[in-house]
């Protein structure tokens, strides 16, 4: 990895913002819906998701009451278009379970930060992606979220190896990054936006705003 002093992140950053302008980023209407999707989005695209959250929207079960009342079978086919429907819809539900033990979205808001996220570890399926995901978006804590993406695009610009744990990853952008809300939302989605469109398995360097940087830049 390359020293956290360097600040590489936040030219990386800079760069992408230039070529891509603010996000205003994650795709969805609120709180609520960012938890839903957080889980829903596992291993598939978004567009799969939105398919999904339309058919909650339809069945009035966006809240988080509503879609506890759900028989998990019912759940599973709302969400069908998200794939792996049946593990999804018990995750969600062992989810939602917890946040309305916790108070709901009220009770969350109230805990700290890192106290929250292992609670949130702690239910099956959910893993650091999600959790960092709800935190961020949902909830709007300043921790920073580490995807396949991420790893791609920075292992391809030389930065770190690809191999680092997760937790080694976060903290070496936590490091170079002040804790800023916005900076953190703004820059995982930049990276999103990047590793969908451009930094792609097959990249398409040509158009790629970190090209210039790039070890691996093709063409
Ligand atoms: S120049 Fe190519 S390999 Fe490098 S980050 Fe951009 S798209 Fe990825």
């Amino acid at each position: 990895m390359a020293e956290p002093g360097e600040a590489v992140a936040t030219t990386v950053y800079q760069r992408l913002r230039r070529h891509f302008g603010h996000r205003d980023w994650w795709p969805a209407d609120d709180p609520f819906e960012i938890i839903v999707g957080a889980v829903l989005t596992q291993n598939t695209a978004w567009t799969n998701v939105e398919k999904a959250l339309a058919c909650l929207r339809d069945r009035q079960a966006l809240s988080l009451e509503a879609l506890l009342a759900l028989p998990e079978a019912e759940l599973a086919a709302l969400i069908r278009s998200s794939g792996y429907y049946n593990i999804k819809a018990a995750r969600l539900r062992a989810l939602l379970a917890v946040m309305r033990e916790d108070g709901g979205l009220a009770g969350w808001r109230k805990r700290e930060t890192a106290a929250l996220r292992r609670r949130l570890l702690a239910v099956k399926g959910v893993g650091e992606e999600t959790a960092d995901s709800i935190l961020l978006y949902a909830l709007e804590r300043p921790v920073f979220v580490i995807d396949a993406y991420t790893r791609r695009i920075f292992t391809r610009l030389g930065l770190i190896s690809g191999k680092e744990s997760y937790h080694q990853l976060a903290s070496w952008f936590e490091q170079q990054l002040r804790a800023d809300l916005d900076l953190f939302q703004d820059f995982h989605a930049q990276i999103v936006v990047l590793g969908n469109s451009v930094c792609r398995p097959t990249p398409r360097c040509d158009r790629c705003p970190l090209a210039e940087e790039c070890p691996q830049a093709e063409g």
